[in-house]
């Protein structure tokens, strides 16, 4: 069976979306020349972003963003702050969105932005200033029909209004469709908030439903308690699953008869973390990974499953939230384990697809109900898991390649269409 890659320590994330894509292109015999029209990020600009702090100090801090395609629609793809984002975090990330909205098939290509900085250590206002001064600055690239943000890892609904409002100053009137993942007062879509996981919960339950194991009583573990990981938990929860491990930087917690998800919830938001739940054990991030389990949930960052813990895994499905959790090494052992996989490119779609909900609804000035969006998106997520498990029993290639396949093939396909560029 071809394996294809995910990001690991030695080789950057960039490196491995590159030869991720080679796989794909080489696995779908590709012609040089629609290779060479899509493989890279078509534009990328990097950006100084000096903000007065609360103690008078000017602070410098360095952004990107990367339009990676435009083959299928404007550029389309979330903000990241935290304090490892690079140039070349950006570009991978840019880079699988392109692939994740073909898979899906929605009219956009791939970008993504990012700014290196810990969020946490800000206050309220130095948030806003350096939000408002990114957005000024890569606002010549940005615009509904060009390039429209959303919220990625420690970027919030507020930070996406900020955005809206700084690009609105800008043009003199308001401009709901340049960022999604709003709240709902100023556009944002009913269900946004939820995509990601319910795409995620869909995608795993089509999953089960192919390996025959019921949701009633599945044992559900899941890594990183923020949007993804702590919604999926919860729609699991109310399906009739056991959630009985969650994590998130500071603990991992243990229930074997299933935590109580929304007390959880409610304990995070009350303390500020899941550590220290009442009635659970606390165990460690390596005992996380090794729990046995039905399905297991990277919901945090890139790089959970490598191969020194690769081989310790007893779920029976990883059901990728994140993007990039799982290296390439440990993508082989995991097939040769036959665990199954749901790629992030597929599993995490949910995300982007009501994006492109929020961006019709915006631009229509109409507005549907929650049920409208959930009932669009399961049916997008439900096709979308049976194209690639197609691909990946026609072709005998693991899902990771076949979801690869399945996006660069749309690529492939729109920019031959097209033509190529004079
Ligand atoms: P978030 O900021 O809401 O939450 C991140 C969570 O991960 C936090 O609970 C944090 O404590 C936890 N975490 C970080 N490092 C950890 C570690 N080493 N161990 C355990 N927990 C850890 O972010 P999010 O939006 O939920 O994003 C999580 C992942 O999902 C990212 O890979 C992101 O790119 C991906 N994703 C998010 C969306 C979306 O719409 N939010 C869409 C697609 C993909």
């Amino acid at each position: 069976m071809l394996v294809s890659a995910s990001p690991t320590a030695e080789k950057n994330a960039y490196e491995v979306a590159l030869e991720n894509f080679d796989l794909a292109a080489n696995a779908l015999e590709l012609e040089e020349n629609v290779r060479a029209m899509i493989k890279y990020p078509e534009r990328e600009l990097t950006v100084s972003i000096p903000v007065r702090m609360d103690n008078g100090r000017i602070v410098r801090f360095q952004g990107h963003r990367v339009q990676h395609s435009t083959q299928r629609g404007p550029a389309k793809g979330g903000i990241r702050y935290h304090p490892n984002v690079t140039l070349d975090e950006v570009r991978a990330l840019a880079t699988w969105m392109t692939w994740k909205c073909a898979v899906v098939n929605i009219p956009y290509g791939g970008g993504k932005g990012g700014v290196t900085v810990n969020p946490k250590a800000l206050s309220l206002g130095e948030l806003e200033r350096l939000t408002r001064r990114y957005a000024s600055a890569i606002l010549p690239i940005i615009g509904p029909e060009k390039d429209i943000p959303a919220p990625d890892v420690y970027t919030t609904p507020q930070i996406m209004a900020w955005i809206m409002d700084t690009f609105s100053m800008m043009t003199g009137y308001p401009v709901m469709g340049v960022v999604t993942g709003k709240p709902i007062s100023l556009g944002g879509s009913l269900g946004r908030n939820e995509a990601t996981a319910r795409g995620c919960f869909y995608t795993t339950r089509a999953s089960m439903d192919q390996l025959k194991i019921p949701m009633q009583g599945a044992r559900v573990v899941v890594q990183g308690f923020g949007n993804a990981g702590s919604i999926a938990a919860r729609l699991f929860h109310d399906a009739g699953a056991k959630v009985i491990v969650c994590s998130d930087t500071k603990g991992c917690i243990h229930n074997a008869r299933g935590l109580d998800i929304p007390a959880v919830v409610e304990f995070k938001g009350r303390t500020g973390s899941v550590a220290g739940f009442p009635g659970s054990d606390g165990i460690t991030a390596a005992e996380l990974l090794a729990m046995d389990c039905d399905v297991l949930i990277p919901a945090a960052l890139e790089n959970a499953i490598t191969e020194e813990n690769a081989n310790a895994v007893h779920a029976r499905i990883i059901a990728e939230a994140a993007n990039g959790p799982v290296t390439p090494e440990a993508d082989r052992i995991l097939d040769k384990k036959g665990v199954f996989l749901i790629p992030d490119i597929l599993c995490n779609a949910g995300g982007v697809t009501v994006s492109y909900f929020e961006w019709v609804q915006d631009e229509n000035h109409l507005f549907w109900d929650e049920h409208d969006v959930n009932a669009k998106l399961e049916k997008i997520m439900v096709r979308s898991f049976n194209d690639v498990l197609k691909i990946h029993l026609d072709k005998k290639v693991n899902m990771r390649l076949a979801a690869n396949m399945l996006g660069v093939g749309r690529v492939a396909e729109a920019c031959r269409i097209r033509g190529l560029y004079p």
